[in-house]
């Protein structure tokens, strides 16, 4: 550790700062069907900013202009360790502009803070996760392993950056990784899990003042939705606890009958169709397979309501499990070890609400995966995101130090 004061020397809040602004300022929402809307521009811009700092870059082509940005430093030799610092280029939407107090993507910069889209979720994660890689060339140290910098695509819809990842050769030769989401730089070893179950509940469609004729769709998605608290109960019971996420929630979030492409709805019409959409968050404990019985459950709880009417049901994006990674890993360790060095204060473990990116890298890779950095959690997707730059500051120390240490104990 004898290089981590010339390697946090390199830290420096202004170019940070006016780093973040640069990605912020690149609306990078992606819009299917709109050939601009997607990450190609930012992608381009953080390829540019590694190749002048000296990384070895790489592009994958996830999606047309969907890239993903993978730039290293060292090397992995025998014995040697390979960390991922993760983050994503796209953002989601900034909804109504009117709403913001200043711009969405003007990157804004007041008392301490800069506003817009993305600077917490998560191009404030990123910029530090860059800065911190490239105070390795900077200082003139050679890192002792390898450190990518991964900045990936499509985190916020179906993942396929990270899913892409986790089938290259480049996810194969990773040993840990950092998720440098909003997480007040929290050290967070666990993560919710989340399933959004689609079901399509098929019946007869018939004269609303012949009700006899038909079979009622919405009767059945009405006996699901009187089941969902029980469901929640089991998932809560089969689920483990956790000191840092909340418990299983099972909260419906879409419904609709017709659902749409399937008629109109209409006074006196009982439709074919139903569409109910459940989004089930769970804890550490359950499989894939315990989820999918938990779920068929319930169908068959609707289903025995209006004999005649069937439902089916389908995982929107694929499960994401819940994940839990041990204080034992090498990366926790690390981490927890450099902590105070970087911040000054004791490391505070925490757990994500949500599930990101590496929720799939440890789900595909096994990956241990500590989830830590700038920004409030409650903040992202919000209109007036911000990101404190202290925040930001310390995120990048602790990615720099985190790196050399989990490097060097190889
Ligand atoms: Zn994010």
């Amino acid at each position: 550790m004898r290089a981590l004061p010339r390697l946090l020397a390199r830290v420096d809040q202004d170019e940070l700062v006016a780093l973040t602004r640069d990605l912020v300022r690149i609306p990078s929402v992606y819009r299917p069907g709109d050939p601009t809307a997607n990450e190609r521009e930012i992608a381009a811009f953080v390829e540019q900013w590694m190749r002048r700092e000296g990384f070895a870059v790489a592009i994958h082509e996830v999606e047309p202009g969907r890239p993903n940005v993978l730039g290293s430093l060292g090397e992995k030799r025998a014995g040697a360790r390979c960390l991922l610092l993760e983050g994503h280029t796209d953002v989601v939407t900034e909804g109504d502009p009117a709403a913001w107090t200043y711009p969405p993507f003007s990157a804004e910069l007041r008392d301490g803070r800069i506003y817009g889209r993305g600077t917490a979720d998560m191009k404030g994660g990123l910029a530090a996760a860059m800065i911190a890689a490239a105070a390795f060339p900077r200082a003139g140290v050679e890192p002792p392993g390898k450190i990518v910098v991964g900045a990936l695509c499509d985190e916020e819809d179906r993942m396929i950056g990270a899913r892409h990842l986790a089938a290259s050769d480049a996810g194969r030769e990773l040993d840990a990784a950092i998720i440098c989401e909003p997480e007040e730089n929290e050290l967070c070893l666990e993560q919710r899990g989340v399933v959004w179950a689609r079901f399509r509940v098929r019946g007869k469609m018939a004269h609303g003042a012949m009700p006899e004729a038909g079979h009622n769709p919405i009767t059945v998605a009405g006996a699901m939705l009187r089941e969902v608290p029980a469901l929640e109960r089991r998932l809560r019971k089969r689920c483990e606890r956790s000191k840092y996420l909340r418990p299983p929630t099972v909260t419906p979030t879409v419904i609709q009958a017709p659902p749409r492409g399937a008629g109109v709805p209409q006074s006196n019409v009982i439709p074919a169709f139903a569409e109910l959409l459940l989004d089930i968050r769970v804890t550490p404990g359950i499989d894939a397979d315990g989820l999918r019985d938990e779920i068929e459950t319930l169908v068959r709880a609707g289903e025995v309501a209006v004999p005649g009417v069937k439902v089916e049901w389908e995982a929107v994006n694929a499960f994401r499990l819940a994940t839990r990674v041990d204080r034992s890993e090498p990366i926790v360790q690390a981490m927890s070890a450099v902590f105070r060095k970087a911040t000054g204060r004791a490391a505070r473990f925490g757990g994500v609400p949500g599930s990101t990116d590496g929720t799939i890298l440890r789900m595909e890779l096994g990956l241990p995966i500590v989830t830590c950095g700038p920004g409030n959690r409650l903040i992202p997707h919000q209109v007036d995101e911000y990101v404190e730059v202290g925040e930001l500051v310390e995120a990048a120390r602790i990615y720099v130090a985190s790196a050399l240490k989990f490097l060097e104990s190889a």
